[in-house]
């Protein structure tokens, strides 16, 4: 049966779904669980891009830091996602300089600037390679509903002193972008890059630095009210003058204090088999630029090192109770099955090789999040909304500073009030209203293109 075949009513069809991920396995010299009471300066909690870069730059400043996983470091989102490096904030430029107005949003994009180049500055730094394409992201209409949008966002990012430019569909034919994409916004910063690959380089460096890095160890409360802050996990603790969440979209129920702020989201992505230099021939897009759709719920594609079309988001999951919902998904993978034929009518004979997802971590106000407590011995980075190489990584820095007590300019930046996300079910009924209202928005589009 080929892809896009609609099966009749009744029947299934089973896909190759990867649990974890298809970018990697778990490192061979995996670290030993904790199993006994211990002391340190600092302990942070999450082997992501947030907790590493923070337990690296804190090692760095001579901190003696213990950095536990509840998997592998890399297990959570920082070892599955899509790859884009992209200088984005919140939803989309104009929801944003509408929701914190022209200043604020401008300090957003300086920010966003240096979070890319904070991850640049890191792989030449820690000399990982991780296939990064430094080729830029578009964004792009599909339908000339996205036009006017596109056109207001070049200029408002022109009025922001963000460097773009305005593709229209004979230039984005001319960059040979596939048909599809229509016209588009380039933002030449960033580009894509194997993000199992980084997140290891990252591990790498930390145990090399010297961070004592637990993996295979669950955290499960987390006590601040004392000093010094007491970390528990299955089978030990942790003493330490100050404590780091870095658990993201990952954050246990029981650590419930992150409960009211951010909320975990399931997003698929899925991978073809490696292209064909017939099909590479055909298809074009040759700058290889990352390319996220101009709808409401995004979609997203790029190539890889071995030229497979990797791609995602749009059909996501909430579960009532900010549970993290089951990753095999038919329905979703049927879905983005039928939309890959759309969107690549050029190659019909293009086949899903595997799909794996993972869960993000969202806030209500699309913005990351990057606080302490009172006591300034509990601090937390998190909420970065799908945008998480580049924030995530810069975060580390930020938080790494908080805890020094050393200046950063960034910190001020994410210090609002947040209206606090509701109990359920009011929760489950707010964030899926937003989402069936996304998808509609969405669906008027596409089933425009398919009718054409
Ligand atoms: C499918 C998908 C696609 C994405 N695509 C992109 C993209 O293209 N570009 C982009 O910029 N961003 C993307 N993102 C978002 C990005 O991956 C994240 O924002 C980023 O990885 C967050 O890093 P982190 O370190 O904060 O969290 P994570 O990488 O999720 O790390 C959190 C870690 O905490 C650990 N943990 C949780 N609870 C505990 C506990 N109790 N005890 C010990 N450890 C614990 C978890 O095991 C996990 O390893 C995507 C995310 C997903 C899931």
């Amino acid at each position: 049966m080929g892809v896009g075949d609609i099966l009749p009513a009744g029947e299934s069809r089973s896909f190759n779904y990867i649990d974890t991920s298809a970018w990697g396995s778990p490192p061979a010299d995996l670290c030993p669980a904790l199993a006994s009471d211990i002391r340190a300066d600092v302990v942070v909690v999450g082997g992501g891009y947030t907790g590493l870069t923070t337990a690296l730059a804190l090692k760095e400043a001579g901190v003696d830091v213990v950095l536990l996983e509840m998997g592998f470091c890399g297990s959570g989102a920082s070892g599955r996602n899509a790859g884009h490096l992209a200088p984005t904030m919140g939803r989309n430029l104009p929801s944003l300089v509408e929701q914190v107005g022209h200043e604020r949003a401008a300090q957003f994009m300086r920010f966003n600037d240096r979070s890319v180049r904070c991850v640049e500055e890191n792989l030449a730094k820690y000399q990982i390679d991780c296939d990064y394409e430094p080729v830029g992201n578009i964004t792009c209409g599909v339908h000339p509903r996205h036009l006017a949008p596109l056109i207001q966002t070049a200029a408002l990012a022109d009025s922001l002193g963000v460097e773009v430019s305005f593709l229209t569909e004979k230039e984005m034919r001319q960059h040979r972008l596939p048909e599809a994409f229509r016209f588009g916004v380039l933002d030449p910063r960033g580009g894509h890059l194997n993000p199992s690959k980084y997140v290891m380089g990252l591990r790498r460096a930390a145990l090399s630095a010297g961070v004592r890095v637990f993996e295979n160890t669950r955290v499960t409360t987390i006590d601040e009210s004392q000093v010094p802050v007491l970390v528990t996990t299955d089978a030990g603790s942790v003493q330490a003058d100050k404590a780091v969440i870095a658990s993201n979209g990952y954050t246990p129920a029981s650590l419930g204090r992150l409960k009211s702020k951010v909320f975990p989201i399931r997003v698929t992505l899925f991978r073809t088999a490696p292209l064909t230099s017939q099909q590479l021939e055909t298809l074009g897009w040759t700058g290889r630029e990352g390319i996220i759709t101009a709808h409401s719920a995004i979609e997203h594609y790029r190539l890889t090192a071995d030229n497979r079309i990797l791609a995602g988001s749009k059909h996501v999951q909430y579960r009532y109770g900010s549970r993290l919902a089951e990753g095999y998904q038919p329905s979703v993978f049927e879905r983005f099955t039928r939309l890959l034929t759309e969107r690549f009518p050029e190659l019909p004979d293009l086949q899903i090789e595997s799909f794996w997802g993972g869960w993000i971590g969202m806030t209500p106000d699309f913005l990351p999040l990057s606080f302490s407590n009172r006591r300034d011995n509990l601090y937390c980075g998190l909420g970065y909304n799908g945008h998480g190489i580049a924030h995530a990584t810069s975060n580390g820095r930020m938080l790494a500073d908080q805890v020094l007590g050393r200046p950063n300019e960034d910190v001020d930046l994410f210090k609002r009030r947040m209206i606090p996300l509701p109990p359920e079910p009011l929760r489950w009924l707010a964030i899926n209203g937003m989402k069936r209202h996304f998808e509609r928005a969405d669906q008027i589009v596409d089933a425009d293109l398919r009718l054409a």
